[in-house]
């Protein structure tokens, strides 16, 4: 069933653990509860917070905050190497990839210790060491508060992109996810062409999903700080996609300087964010309460009593200084409100 809250504090429901307030928040299970919901109060402002890693309060809510908190897990389908999984959207992401370790299950282990919800997952297509959530996922189930019924959407008709989906676009402010489908294998399958994994799961003893999954904590404990500690929002930059005459150009003064191939396109190019800020010269940088993580500058942190638009401040001053060093623009992957 639902459960409604008035004048809740969110400092518990968002990893910056700024103090805002929202006049409501309703914890919903079910299509059920939804519709019920969409029908007898209609609100005309409302944002699906999930577990709240990804967004910024910059002052107190005044609409309707909605959250799935079904926590439902079912193995639809089990062919003895292809195993399909429904798990509901107020399920632990890091909680599913755990479970998926511990059953023998291969395909997410990768994106061990990336705190999310599930219903969260494929909004941004989470991702980490070569692996990104499409990769598993087959189906997204949501509600459409237009329609007001559930609808499914396969894989394909997700738009699926680097950090990017269809519920970011199309169906931004329509589509409540209420579950995720997802393939997974008993067939050994290690994705270990990433960064420092292969020598952290060798250091541990060799490819086993359990070694992955350790490494791959371990290495993200070792360069990310916790919300739980320090207040923050994994990456609060995305990555800018620039036109290759500009990277050219760069490239000759910083020869060093990181970039990517961006999909279907021969004419861009993405450069990391978090290298042009660390450039910039604003690696640990302090302002007050705010600052740039003294290990990834791609990520703000809160130290203790900031606010959000204070985390906004920064992030202006973060952009301006990319922009007058590189001209280059950067802009926020975290959702503000
Ligand atoms: C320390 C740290 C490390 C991180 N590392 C990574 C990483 O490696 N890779 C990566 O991709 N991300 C990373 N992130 C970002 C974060 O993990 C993802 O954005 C995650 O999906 C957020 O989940 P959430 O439930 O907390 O989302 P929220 O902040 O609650 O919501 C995020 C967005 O999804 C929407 N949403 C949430 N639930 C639903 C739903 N059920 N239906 C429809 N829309 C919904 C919200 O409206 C909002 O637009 C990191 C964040 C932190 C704090």
């Amino acid at each position: 069933m639902k459960r409604i809250y008035h004048n809740i504090n969110l400092v518990e429901r968002n990893s910056f653990g700024v103090r805002q307030m929202a006049s409501t928040l309703v914890e919903v299970e079910s299509a059920d509860d939804l519709r019920q919901l969409f029908t007898e109060e209609r609100p005309t402002k409302w944002y699906v917070l999930g577990a709240g890693n990804n967004t910024l309060f910059t002052k107190d809510y005044d609409g309707m905050l909605i959250t799935p908190v079904g926590r439902g897990i079912e193995i639809l389908d089990d062919d003895g190497e292809r195993v399909v999984v429904r798990v509901e959207a107020g399920y632990d992401w890091d909680e599913l990839v755990a479970w998926s370790v511990e059953q023998g299950l291969w395909g997410i282990e990768n994106l061990s210790a990336i705190p999310s919800s599930v219903g969260a997952a494929p909004v941004q297509n989470i991702g980490a060491y070569g692996a990104e959530a499409k990769d598993a996922i087959t189906v997204v189930e949501y509600f459409d508060t237009n329609k007001l019924e559930v609808v499914r959407l396969e894989n394909k008709d997700c738009s699926f992109a680097y950090r990017e989906s269809v519920f970011k676009h199309e169906l931004k402010g329509v589509a409540i996810i209420l579950a995720v489908e997802l393939e997974l294998h008993r067939t050994a399958k290690p994705n270990l062409g990433y960064g420092d994994v292969i020598k952290e799961v060798e250091a541990r003893g060799g490819a086993t999903l359990k070694n992955i999954r350790d490494a791959i904590c371990a290495i993200r404990a070792s360069k990310l700080p916790d919300p739980k500690v320090l207040g923050n929002a994994g990456s609060f930059f995305k990555n800018p996609i620039v036109g290759a005459e500009v990277a050219e150009a760069l490239l000759k003064e910083y020869p060093e300087m990181p970039k990517y191939p961006v999909p279907n396109s021969s004419d861009k190019v993405k450069l990391a964010a978090g290298w042009l800020i660390d450039k910039a010269g604003l690696k640990g940088y302090r302002s007050g309460s705010v600052g740039v993580h003294e290990r990834q500058a791609l990520v703000l942190v809160n130290h203790g009593g900031a606010t959000g638009d204070d985390v906004i401040r920064l992030s202006k001053m973060v952009c301006d200084a990319v922009k007058e060093k590189f001209g280059v623009e950067i802009s926020p992957e975290v959702n503000i409100l």
